[in-house]
């Protein structure tokens, strides 16, 4: 059968490239968003990943690119919806989010659609079309180094026990520890906001199976395998490929964790991370120092709880910014080990 969205068809073993149009600007030049559809010869489930959610978080791109290229859709049961490049206004200009409207994507821009909207909640309205298509969604993020890499659960977004079900096997075969994203309960981290803005919170809220996966970002983007490798993981699981689900060794810890929130300094300087992001650390265990100018420690962060850091932050950490943090800024994405 022919996969169909809007007035685009896709013949059963093929592939089609195509531009979603999404916004005009003032000039009267138009946006397009970079769509491929890998449609496979067996009937089976549609995937949909995307890549640049935030626009300078570049390793879900080439990982999208990687994994397309290198799909046959002839072995292919059901088919991939790959966007590589899912903000184009702040991808173009090298920004988190859209210049246009000071929003960014990983904020409520799918459901509801609003294509009346400001320029970030046309783009949501444009790929739409893509959520309602498809049965699973991954969205490909990434932190800057020192970071290791991980996956998001959101499991009290999810709207039944099948798509929790669903949603836990796709974060088990990706292979990353995985992380169940709540609020943080207790005032030794600071929040990120809302959880239930995350595409991949709104998605399985909707029925729909979503798992946001944070990458690592080398610059070179060299962390791009480790999300091939999971993407195909998933599709296998799935029964989307034949391969059998192969592990990935990269820092996957053993039990269950939960998002404890951000850890803070108190005092202005340098962050110096003290331990390795991925490492499990005990309750009480000093994760970052802060060095002021003469070389002293003027603080000293300590482990909340008993978990582990994912990604020690730059300062913003919506930038590609350096180490050097005020007081109070955020420090660490840090998550709890459950008993
Ligand atoms: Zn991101």
């Amino acid at each position: 059968m022919n996969f169909t969205i809007d007035t685009i068809t896709v013949p059963p073993a093929s592939v089609r490239h195509f531009r979603l149009p999404a916004v005009a600007l003032p000039s009267g030049a138009g946006v397009e968003i970079p769509v491929t559809v890998v449609h496979g010869a067996e009937p089976g489930p549609v995937l949909l990943v995307t890549g640049a959610t935030h626009g300078i978080e570049l390793v879900g791109t080439r990982a999208l690119l990687s994994l397309v290229s290198a799909l046959d859709p002839r072995t292919l049961a059901g088919t991939v919806i790959s966007v590589p490049v899912t903000n184009p206004l702040a991808f173009d200009q090298s920004s988190y989010g859209s210049p246009q409207d000071g929003m960014h994507m990983g904020l409520p821009c799918y459901w509801p659609a609003s294509p009346e909207g400001s320029a970030t909640r046309r783009l949501g309205a444009a790929l739409r079309p893509l959520f309602d298509a498809a049965t699973h969604y991954i969205d490909l993020h990434n932190n800057v180094e020192p970071a290791v890499p991980m996956s998001m659960r959101f499991e009290d977004s999810c709207s039944s026990e099948s798509v929790r079900q669903q949603q836990r096997l796709m974060a088990d075969s990706f292979g990353f520890t995985s992380v169940r994203m709540t609020e943080p309960d207790d005032d030794t981290a600071q929040m990120v906001g809302r959880m239930d803005g995350h595409p991949a919170a709104a998605a399985s809220a909707h029925g729909k199976p979503g798992l946001m996966v944070e990458l690592v970002d080398t610059r070179g983007y060299l962390g791009h395998d480790l999300g091939v490798a999971g993407v195909r993981n998933v599709m296998s699981a799935l029964g989307m490929l034949t391969d059998p689900v192969t592990p990935q060794d990269a820092h996957r810890l053993d039990g269950d964790f939960t998002f404890h929130g951000l850890l803070a300094a108190s005092a202005s300087g340098i962050a110096m991370p003290v331990r390795e992001p991925g490492a499990l650390l005990e309750k009480g265990e000093e994760v970052v120092h802060i060095v002021d100018m003469t070389g002293a420690i003027v603080d000293t962060v300590r482990m909340p709880i008993t978990g582990f850091a994912w990604a020690y932050l730059a300062s913003p950490h919506q930038r590609n910014g350096t180490m050097a943090v005020n007081g109070g800024h955020a420090l660490a994405f840090v998550a709890k080990l459950e008993a």
